[in-house]
């Protein structure tokens, strides 16, 4: 077994406020794809900014017919064991919870109580004018039949999915909650995230700072590695499931100490 199971394992084990951060990675197992792969979503197309959106219908148009399109793959898209060993860790006590990057839902769908939504939702439609907040499902619907950008029911303003675009401010409640988390934990879980965008990439280093393990599970390498107790260049469905295996070899010989 690689060894960096077993280390990352002894840290995790007797964690009791232990922080998660994950990004689109933790997603691509359950078929979602991420953004910056090769074959990930912006190799395809050219996102809606948040001032075009405003300024103009056109851009809502080619808003909708986007998320319109990506949407069945979220929708389908059921957690994988990345997910669900997080919901597990934490109902063990052993994680405070996730902040996600995602916008996706996954990790609620796999049982995580906990989840700061830095980039909010793509489950539910927001309006920009009174704040109704509204299921995502059936105005998808209407959008992908009528082919109409659907208008608030009780105010008539602009909607959009629940998710921050480019361009958009992150909610201020959220980020706080997000550093204070990682401020006051001594163990720091990132998986499958670039840690190239705010705030993605400073949590991690607040964690460091503030005494905690930091380990980095991704594919490719992190501007962030060096900062790292531990690097995982891997998968991370095998990766969490040699960390499980490891957990459960310390639960069964809890005085092993070699
Ligand atoms: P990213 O696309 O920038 O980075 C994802 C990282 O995960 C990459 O470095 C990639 O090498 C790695 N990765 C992909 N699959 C992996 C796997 N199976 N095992 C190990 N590593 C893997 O994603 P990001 O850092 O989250 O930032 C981009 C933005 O994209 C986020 O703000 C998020 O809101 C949005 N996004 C979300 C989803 C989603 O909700 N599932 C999907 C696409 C994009
Ligand atoms: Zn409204």
């Amino acid at each position: 077994m690689n060894p960096q199971y077993e280390t990352i394992a002894r840290w995790l084990a007797p964690s009791r406020r232990g922080v998660a951060f994950t990004g689109a990675g933790v997603s691509t197992e359950s078929g979602i794809p991420d953004f910056r792969s090769p074959d990930g979503i912006w190799a395809r197309t050219q996102p809606v900014g948040f001032d075009e959106f405003l300024r103009s219908a056109d851009a809502r148009y080619e808003y909708w017919r986007q998320k319109s399109e990506s949407h069945r793959g979220f929708f389908d898209a059921e957690p994988n064991l990345a997910h669900q060993a997080l919901a597990r860790w934490e109902s063990l006590g052993r994680l405070r919870g996730v902040v996600t990057q995602n916008i996706d839902g996954l990790h609620q769908l796999a049982g995580s109580r906990s989840v700061l939504e830095l980039h909010g939702t793509a489950r539910e439609i927001a309006c920009l004018d009174c704040a109704a907040r509204y299921a995502a499902e059936p105005l998808v619907e209407e959008f992908t039949t009528t082919q109409r950008v659907p208008e608030c029911p009780k105010c008539g303003g602009m909607m959009k999915h629940a998710t921050i675009s480019f361009g958009q401010s992150l909610e201020v409640d959220i980020l706080q909650e997000s550093s204070r988390w990682s401020r006051d934990t001594d163990f720091f879980l990132v998986m499958g995230s670039s840690l190239v965008v705010q705030p993605a990439a400073s949590l991690p280093g607040i964690a460091k700072r503030n005494g905690a393990r930091l380990i980095i599970i991704n594919r490719e390498p992190t501007p962030l590695d060096a900062l790292a107790d531990v690097v995982v260049n891997a998968d991370i469905g095998e990766t969490v499931d040699g960390i499980q295996q490891a957990l459960d070899d310390l639960q069964s010989h809890p005085g092993h100490d070699s």
